[in-house]
């Protein structure tokens, strides 16, 4: 039995992957970034010279590892992909960067993370393709250098002041990732519902995109919900009221928010004034970790402008309050 549930995992990351854009061409939105990097990517083929470092940052769901593959697949080379809390040790880094290819990209999803001694490492490797090592013991310790061959880096990363300067400069390529518009996610999941062999209206399709808080990861999820649903209930043309009370029974209003963005919101209002207040000391009243707060909610509730970042702290808007006040009204 374990072996079948490990297949089915298996199988569902493939299916994830098979779900993801292979191409620029097929990634949706972005458009300014695609273009960019369309420019890049052809003239280091033409050159036939490794591709400039690039980091990607902006909210998480929003494309940067799937922008990582879609780089390799176009550069014709393969893909090593980490994450920077994997790594401990400079020695860490130092034994991925010296198994690479020629041309290889290196993927390091939340480069912030990286502990120090390894993104010093990352400092020659970037810069001059060679990483020191040290030799010997005591007074006899040098230092040789080891050539690598040449790769790309591509960082991505949810907080990009959380990079330090000297790692960030070393990027020749920056590039920010926004919300999606309604109708890119429209698209999104227009492709993603004929790949499940899903009928949708163009209703629902409206209907699941306005929750996606401009984010394809959960476009993608909220479609899987909803496939879920029309399986159980053998719907075969789904429209909008049957996507809208798949969404009463989730707890996702028409903003894509639900109760815990509400919580938020509350615990601002209600235990802080509406703020400002410290990041900190709102996560401890909500009992989440500051992390997920950062990463998640604030991120959207901050787009919505329901929610303010200012220098004294978090602060609930008028947008805010209307929009708890609305809620309440309606249950
Ligand atoms: P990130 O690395 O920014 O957290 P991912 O690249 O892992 O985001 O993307 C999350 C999910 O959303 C993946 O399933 C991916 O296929 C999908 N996705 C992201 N951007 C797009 C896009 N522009 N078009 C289609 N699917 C996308």
């Amino acid at each position: 039995a374990g072996g079948r549930f490990l297949k089915e995992i298996l199988k569902r990351e493939r299916d994830d992957f098979a779900l993801r854009p292979r191409s620029l061409d097929e990634f949706v939105g972005q458009e300014r970034l695609k273009r960019n990097l369309k420019v890049f990517i052809s003239a280091s083929l033409l050159r036939k010279e490794p591709l400039d470092h690039v980091l990607f940052y902006g909210p998480p769901g929003l494309g940067k590892t799937t922008l990582a593959f879609i780089i390799a697949e176009e550069l014709g080379r393969e893909i090593r992909c980490f994450s920077g809390p994997t790594f401990s040790r400079a020695g860490d880094i130092a034994s991925v960067l010296t198994s690479i290819g020629e041309g290889d990209v290196v993927f390091i999803d939340e480069i912030h993370r990286l502990p120090r001694p390894c993104e010093e490492v990352l400092y020659t490797a970037m810069e001059d393709f060679a990483i020191d090592v040290l030799v010997g013991k005591g007074p006899g310790t040098r230092s040789i250098r080891l050539s690598l061959p040449p790769f790309t880096l591509v960082g991505a990363t949810t907080r990009l002041s959380l990079v330090s300067a000297p790692l960030r400069n070393r990027f020749g390529i920056t590039e920010k990732l926004d919300f999606y518009s309604q109708s890119e996610l429209q698209e999104i999941i227009k492709n993603t519902a004929t790949q499940f062999g899903m009928n949708l209206r163009e209703e629902a399709v409206a209907e699941i995109a306005s929750r996606s808080r401009g984010t394809p990861r959960i476009a993608k999820r909220l479609l899987r919900r909803v496939r879920d649903f029309a399986d159980y209930y053998r719907k075969k043309e789904i429209d909008g009221s049957f996507v809208r009370k798949v969404f009463r029974a989730l707890d996702v209003d028409e903003l894509g928010l639900s109760w815990a963005d509400r919580n938020l919101l509350r615990v601002l209002k209600e235990k802080f004034g509406g703020g400002p207040t410290g990041l900190n000391s709102l996560a401890t009243a909500m009992n989440e970790d500051v992390l997920t707060l950062e990463n998640f909610y604030e991120p959207y509730l901050i787009k919505l402008g329901f929610l303010a970042r200012t220098a004294r702290g978090r602060v609930l808007t008028s947008q805010g309050e209307q929009y708890l006040q609305r809620f309440d009204q309606n249950g």
